[in-house]
């Protein structure tokens, strides 16, 4: 089961930038500006910014530890255009 803590997911994907020299894209609080959901939280999956019925995961701790984030995992918006 992957684990959804959004502070701890917050910290681990700063430090991933940081010590891999990447951009951080992620927005810092977790919210996505798109679609009002938390990245590091499961939530509802919006697709051209309609809510197509299903969950979508999240970025879990371990993501966040090991992948740099470039979008939202709700809306599939970009962070990084
Ligand atoms: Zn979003």
């Amino acid at each position: 089961m992957p684990k959804f803590e959004v502070q701890t997911s917050i910290d681990a994907q700063a430090n991933y930038c940081k010590n891999n020299h990447l951009p951080h894209f992620a927005p810092y609080d977790g919210l996505c500006w798109n679609c009002n959901q938390n990245i590091y939280l499961p939530g509802k999956r919006f697709w051209r910014g309609n809510f197509d019925g299903r969950e979508s995961e999240g970025i879990s701790v371990d993501k966040a530890s090991n992948e740099l984030v470039t979008g939202c995992p709700h809306c599939f918006r970009s962070y990084c255009d």
